[in-house]
Order: structure tokens, then C-alpha cells, then sequence
């Protein structure tokens, strides 16, 4: 029986909130330059949504007013200088930007591209690709006009289905045929890439169904395909539907395991390539803000409410309400809500291990040139146990994941987190994971939310 993580192994080391620094700029030592050879990614949180999807977990809210907006934007651009400021910062090679959420396009063409211009004045940015993610209902032809003339690279949406019925069971608002519209206005303009995500596993989908919006995907000119399998969080509204039978049950284990596979197999048997456990691309088109946030060695710098990021050692999550966020970036302090302990030189090597898995391969080449040890002398038992449970391929280079891997792989993500899972019982590191804060911390951060 697998444990299963239901949640994605997004960064390392966990936090811990008892961590109360005076002053967050000197914890994170950012007054002195960096060395590291790796090229930096850079995230953007735009917490808001027009609407709440009734499946969504993410942290967002419906923005109550025009002034919320702009001010967000001005804390955004307040938090970005601070960084900026630094000598730590200046020193990184940022190459990559996403701006994601919620929906970014929730702000104005003019917010966006004031928001790309401060980052590209402020930071040595140097031929960034830069991905905004969309959503139809509010980004119109003049709004990806004003993201193309901004330098934006990468268009990326949320289909999540092509079936019209699942759409409506799901509460998604647009028609196939509004989709199919929108994706030709997008290819008028020389965006490098088109993303788009596609969810599996949703209430009464079946194999058949699945496969005709993977089919659809084929069909049009996208360069990037995101699949991701449905989660139903107890909090969500659809778990409430599922649970008084409003909508069809969620397909069984083994059907989503087929839907896995029948992504794979379709996705790479017409010309596309892994590039991630839930990712494909077209040849040529790889993310480079995703193979950057998953190498496992560089930093992961993010702005914004609520964002996660790595600095110089240092796992942080920003201030989770956009009001306090705004407050205390326009007081000018680092708007972060809680940090992790700095990382370790047993943790390097297990950050390496648990992000690297979430990108699909861990180079042997790379790591002991990094570590001056290999893989196998490091994690010999688990590098064994996860070959024995057939996730993961020992190749010459480098250790690979299966299909079957690539299906569990925040399993094998997690089981790299050793130095924070010591004598853990798999519900607790379940939990840690899904709230990235060290298992330790996990009966104070009850505490406090209760209160
Ligand atoms: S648009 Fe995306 S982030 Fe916003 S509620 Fe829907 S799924 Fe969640």
C-alpha cells in the first residue's frame, strides 16, 4: 500500500514558524554576494480570482475593489526593490519569470507590464523568458497585445477539460468553442510558447473521455501541455457535492492511474517530451522556469502574497493575506511569513535529491560534482528500495523515474526529506509536506490557528 502524497513537493527545507527573526534581510544574509553558478527563476503570486472555482485549493480572493488591485501592484513593485537592493540578490543570474496564481490577469495589460518593466529595471535580467498565466474570461486581444509588446515569451491557461459536460460539472465557465477561439487570437502574436493545463480523475470522467481531451490538445497549435490529477481538499466546495452525491463519484485508483499512463503514452507518442513528472513540451520548447525551479541546487526567488521561494539557504513563505502583505512591504520590510532553519550540508544533498525527482532525473554527474560524493553512497538504501518498488530507473548518467514513479512521485520526493522525517509517522510527514513546516512545528501551527 503507497502512501500517497497528494501534495507536490514544491521546496526544501521545511519551515518552521517559531522562527521569529528581527530582521529578515540579515537571517537571510543578503548583504553579501552569491557564487553559485546556477541560473535563478523568479515567481510572481497574484493571489485573486475572479470567481472561485469550486475544486480550487489555492489561497486567493475575489478582489473587492480597483484600489486592492493597485495597491497590491505598488507592495509587488515595493517588494521586488527591497530584494533588489540587496548585494545578494544583484549578484544572481535570474533568467526565468512566471507570473501566476489565482489569475494575474485579474490586473489590468498596464499593471502586468508596469510589473515586468520594475523587475527588468531593478534586476540584472538578461533575455528573460517570462510566462503570464490567463484566463479567457479577462484577457482580451488588446491585453495579450500589451503582454507581447511587454516581453511577455509564454501564454499559459487552464483548460483543465475540452468536455462539455465535465465543464459543467466542474462550474467552468467558458464553452470548448470560446476556448478554441481564444487559442487562435493567442497564435496572432509571437508568444514562444503556448501552455495549457488539463486535469484528470474528475467526477464520472472515464478512460474514453480523458483520452478525447488529450486528443483535442493534439489537435491544436500548443507547445506545452501541464496534466494534472484532479485533488478534492475537504475544504473545497465540490468535496461537499461529491460527499451528498450532486456530482458523479471520482474515478477509481486504477482508472487514474490508466489516465496517467494513457497522457504519457499519447502525449510522447505524438512528439512531445517529458520535461517534468505532470509536464510535456514540443521539441525545443522547454520551460525554462520550470527545469530551473526544480534543479535542485540553485535559489527559487518569488514576490507576492502567500509565494513560496529559497534564498541563500533559506526556504520562506510571504505574508499569506494580501492586506497584511501590502502593509508591511509598503513599511519597508521584507513581507515574509515564516522561514525555514538555514539548510544543512546533508539537506543540500536531499534538496537535490527531492526537487530533482520533481523535475523527472537526477543527474550522478552533477551531484558528485557538487557533493564530491555519488547518489548511490549518499541514499544507498533508498536509491534500492525505490528501484525494488520500480519508481525510479538506475541508468548510467542518471537515476530516472518510471511511469509508475512519475504517478507517486511525491512519494518518492519525500522519502529524500530525511533529515526531517526521522521516526515521522506517514500521516504526520503527509501532513508537513502539505504545510511545509517541519513536523516538529505542526502541534504549535495548530495551536495558533486555532486560536
Ligand atoms: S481560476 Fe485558477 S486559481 Fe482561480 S479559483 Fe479557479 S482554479 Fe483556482
Amino acid at each position: 500500500m503507497h502512501t500517497n502524497y497528494e501534495v507536490a513537493v514544491i521546496n526544501y527545507p521545511l519551515m518552521d514558524p517559531r522562527i521569529k527573526p528581527a530582521d529578515h534581510r540579515a537571517y537571510m544574509q543578503l548583504d553579501y554576494t552569491s557564487a553559485d553558478p546556477w541560473d535563478v527563476p523568479i515567481y510572481i503570486h497574484i493571489p485573486f480570482c475572479e470567481s472561485l472555482c469550486k475544486f480550487c485549493v489555492y489561497s486567493r480572493q475575489i478582489p473587492d475593489s480597483e484600489k486592492l488591485l493597485d495597491s497590491y501592484v505598488q507592495a509587488l513593485k515595493k517588494e521586488i526593490s527591497l530584494y533588489a537592493k540587496t548585494p545578494y540578490i544583484r549578484s544572481l543570474r535570474h533568467r526565468a519569470v512566471f507570473i501566476g496564481g489565482g489569475t494575474p490577469t485579474v490586473l489590468s495589460g498596464a499593471q502586468l507590464a508596469d510589473i515586468i518593466a520594475t523587475l527588468k529595471n531593478s534586476l540584472p535580467l538578461k533575455n528573460p523568458e517570462i510566462t503570464v498565466e490567463c484566463n479567457i474570461s479577462n484577457t482580451d486581444e488588446e491585453k495579450l497585445q500589451m503582454l507581447c509588446e511587454a516581453g511577455v515569451t509564454r501564454i499559459s491557461t487552464g483548460v483543465q477539460t475540452f468536455n462539455q459536460k465535465l465543464r459543467y460539472t466542474l462550474g467552468l465557465r467558458h464553452t470548448v468553442n470560446t476556448i478554441f477561439r481564444w487559442i487562435n487570437t493567442v497564435k496572432k502574436y509571437p508568444f514562444r510558447d503556448l501552455s495549457i493545463d488539463l486535469l484528470f480523475g474528475l467526477p464520472g470522467q472515464t478512460i474514453k473521455e480523458f483520452e478525447q481531451d488529450l486528443h483535442t490538445a493534439l489537435s491544436l497549435p500548443i507547445d506545452h501541455i501541464s496534466v494534472y490529477k484532479l485533488a478534492v481538499f475537504a475544504y473545497v466546495k465540490l468535496y461537499k457535492e461529491l460527499e451528498t452525491g450532486n456530482v458523479p463519484a471520482l474515478p477509481e485508483e486504477t482508472q487514474l492511474f490508466e489516465m496517467f499512463s494513457a497522457a504519457q503514452e499519447l502525449l510522447q507518442g505524438n512528439h512531445y517530451i517529458l520535461e517534468s513528472a505532470q509536464e510535456y513540451c514540443i521539441p525545443d520548447h522547454n520551460t525554462k522556469f520550470w527545469q530551473l525551479t526544480y534543479d535542485g541546487y540553485g535559489d527559487n526567488l518569488s514576490f507576492g502574497a502567500s509565494s513560496f521561494g529559497y534564498v541563500n539557504g533559506i526556504s520562506y513563505q510571504n505574508i499569506i493575506d494580501p492586506a497584511d502583505y501590502i502593509r508591511t512591504a509598503n513599511e519597508g520590510t521584507l513581507p515574509i511569513h515564516m522561514v525555514s532553519h538555514k539548510i544543512t550540508p546533508q539537506q543540500l544533498m536531499e534538496r537535490a535529491m527531492a526537487l530533482g525527482f520533481r523535475k523527472g532525473s537526477v543527474s550522478k554527474t552533477t551531484f558528485n560534482e557538487q557533493f564530491d560524493i555519488q547518489p548511490e553512497d549518499k541514499f544507498g538504501d533508498t536509491l534500492q528500495k525505490l528501484q525494488q518498488q520500480e519508481y525510479i530507473l538506475n541508468g548510467k548518467t542518471k537515476y530516472t523515474l518510471t511511469p509508475l514513479g512519475q504517478y507517486y512521485q511525491g512519494n518518492v520526493s519525500a522519502s529524500f526529506m530525511q533529515s526531517a522525517f526521522e521516526n515521522i509517522s506517514p500521516l504526520k510527514k503527509k501532513m508537513a509536506v502539505g504545510m511545509h513546516i517541519i513536523p516538529e512545528a505542526l502541534q504549535n501551527e495548530k495551536a495558533e490557528s486555532d486560536e
